[in-house]
């Protein structure tokens, strides 16, 4: 992904954003999406009856213009050692490349601080990685000369991973790995293939496809991020019903770590030879190594997809017709469910309706309420992919159909299920176009066992409004939920977030202090504390929580035998200080 389509500090590409036009109306610019290039009438009317607020007396905030950054801490002799061993144009000291390198996308400790705030600290310099080969020459430099290295993917944390530790002395080398972004081998017959980690999950499935085949891992970031980042976060896609989550993908792995190069001579699609450290390396968020390869497991690419939609009486009904879909074994590829208020943000971003698509929404809405008994303030809704061969889509088909009855569900279309799909790729887009107008989102992901799920909305719902009133933010919060996945057992709930700070001081402490309650209503009421974000930096204050004494000994252990120098020093997860 060429760099200069790419926002440097906000979400996504150049071309693409939220406008305000002259009547109050709001418009996604470029033509990515399905959504782009129309008016949206009732977006800004729906912000503002959700949040109680008013944003057409409101003047945009003022982005803040980058300075010159502070200069580099240079460690001289290994600066030295670098411009020996690799071309100049692999390492920059440039300002604009330092800033894009010290920050992921959570919204209020980095992408906030980077347009009205600031950072505290940042990276010193990038280098761009070319392969393996110069990874293990890196580290060994870096390790010589006392040098920290944070690997950098597609830069879509959210999960504070990619901020640079402000106790940090030592110089900061952000390795992006951007140019690591070749298919390796492509094994036809044995269904599987060996890429750089650098490559992005949306380069990497039209290279699949143009061959037969699909990895079928989409995260909604999946346009930037990266397989090593996959790897190093635990990522989940929005289709793991089918092709599963980033660990039953990964067949091996290649990682450059101080002590040496992590290998192991798998080959096969599964093996019993003892412990495997691969295992260990899912969620490794940077701490251990750079990853530099993987083996992935392909599936021929699908004959079908079908997109369809549900609507449910309300958001208890869904989660009980997902219950019970969930113990049966043919499940779509996809299936996300979300409540109210979410089914009503979807609506705000559709055109203005006028003559026989006015007519006919009227007509739809009477169906539903007079005829269904559905209430337009309490309907949920689903979006589903199928897919698979001919046959397999219609079994997933069936499955559906077995339930919708029993639960009262109607079907909503194919063209809402997959306008629910795009969707996802415009949310953060809005993020960042209400930021200025002093109106903050974050996302909280958990997964929970199921009689876990409805509390756990419920108290997540409670404490967005005691937390809001506590601090004193303007009108009310926004709080919605949808579920993403589903396991036997339980599935991840995704909640989104929005407030007002307009006119509250430190706003982003007193938010930051917010979503940190709403994590600890999550963990209390039987949820965990991330289903596919990781820890990273933001979530590290619960570690306690998660991990008995012997288990934090291991893996502190273990990070003191691959890394004693702590040259991978993110410090993320328990590896605060690389202790
Ligand atoms: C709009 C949006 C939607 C998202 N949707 C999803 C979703 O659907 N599912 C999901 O799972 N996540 C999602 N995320 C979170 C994010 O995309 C994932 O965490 C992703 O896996 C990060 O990959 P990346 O390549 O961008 O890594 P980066 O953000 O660059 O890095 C993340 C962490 O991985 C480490 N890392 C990166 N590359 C390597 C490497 N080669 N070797 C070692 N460590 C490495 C970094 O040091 C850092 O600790 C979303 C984020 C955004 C902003």
């Amino acid at each position: 992904m060429p760099n200069d389509q790419r926002e440097p500090h906000r979400w996504g590409f150049t071309d693409s954003g939220f406008v305000l036009n002259e009547d109050n109306s709001v418009t996604l610019t470029g033509n990515r999406y399905s959504i782009c290039g129309y008016p949206m009438p009732y977006f800004i009317p729906f912000v503002e009856s959700m949040l109680n607020v008013s944003l057409s007396t409101m003047q945009p905030r003022a982005e803040r213009q980058p300075g010159r950054l502070p200069e580099p801490n240079r460690n001289e002799a290994f600066c030295a050692a670098l411009a020996q061993k690799f071309p100049v144009e692999q390492v920059s000291f440039d300002d604009a490349d330092r800033l894009r390198h010290s920050h992921g996308q959570t919204t209020v400790d980095e992408v906030y601080q980077v347009l009205y705030g600031e950072l505290p600290k940042l990276a010193d310099a990038v280098f761009y990685c070319g392969g393996t080969e110069q990874a293990q020459a890196l580290v060994q430099l870096a390790a010589e000369h006392d040098v920290c290295l944070l690997p950098y993917g597609g830069g879509t944390s959210v999960s504070n991973a990619l901020r640079i530790p402000a106790d940090e002395r030592r110089m900061v080398l952000a390795v992006d790995t951007g140019r690591m972004n070749r298919i390796i081998r492509l094994e036809r017959d044995n269904m599987r293939v060996t890429v750089q980690s650098g490559i992005s999950g949306a380069d990497l499935e039209r290279q699949l496809r143009a061959q037969g085949f699909t990895l079928g891992h989409e995260p909604d970031s999946s346009e930037f991020s990266t397989v090593g980042g996959w790897i190093a976060t635990n990522a989940s896609g929005m289709k793991k019903n089918r092709y599963g989550n980033i660990e039953d993908l990964v067949e091996s792995m290649t990682v450059v770590s101080p002590l040496g190069t992590l290998q192991e001579s798998v080959g096969a699609p599964r093996v019993s030879s003892g412990s495997r450290l691969h295992h260990l390396l899912f969620g490794s968020e940077g701490n251990f190594g750079l990853i530099t390869e993987a083996v992935l497991k392909l599936r021929p690419a699908p004959e079908v997809t079908r997109y369809q939609s549900l609507l449910f009486r309300d958001f208890a009904t869904g989660i009980a017709f997902l219950q019970e879909l969930s113990k049966g074994s043919v499940w779509p590829a996809s299936i996300r469910l979300v409540d109210n208020p979410q089914f009503r943000f979807a609506q705000s971003l559709k055109p203005a309706q006028k003559g026989w698509t006015a007519c006919k929404h009227s007509l739809q809405k009477w169906l539903l309420t007079m005829l269904k008994g559905f209430d337009p303030e309490k309907l949920a809704a689903a979006t589903i992919v199928l897919e698979g061969s001919a046959h397999e889509v219609t079994v997933q088909h069936r499955a559906l159909d077995r339930l919708i009855r029993r639960y009262g569900a109607i079907y909503g279309g194919a063209e809402n299920g997959r306008r629910g799909y795009q969707l996802t790729y415009a949310i953060a887009y809005i993020r960042d176009f209400l930021m200025r107008y002093d109106l903050i989102g974050e996302t909280y992901e958990t997964s929970a066992p199921w009689d876990c799920i409805r509390t756990i909305c419920d108290e997540v719902k409670r404490a967005a409004e005691l937390e809001h009133a506590r601090y004193g933010f303007p009108g009310k919060p926004y709080i919605s939920a949808r579920i993403t996945q589903i396991y036997p057992t339980g599935a991840c709930i995704y909640f989104t977030h929005g407030a007002s700070i307009h006119g509250v001081d430190n706003a982003d402490q007193k938010f930051h202090a917010v979503e940190q309650a709403m994590r600890a209503v999550i963990l209390a009421n039987g949820g965990s504390i991330s289903h596919h974000h990781g820890i990273g930096k933001l979530r590290a204050a619960f570690i306690p929580q998660l991990y008995s004494d012997a288990t934090r000994k291991v893996l502190l252990a273990m990070k003191r035998e691959l890394d004693p120098g702590n040259v991978f020093g993110a410090g993320n997860n328990l590896f605060d200080r690389g202790q």
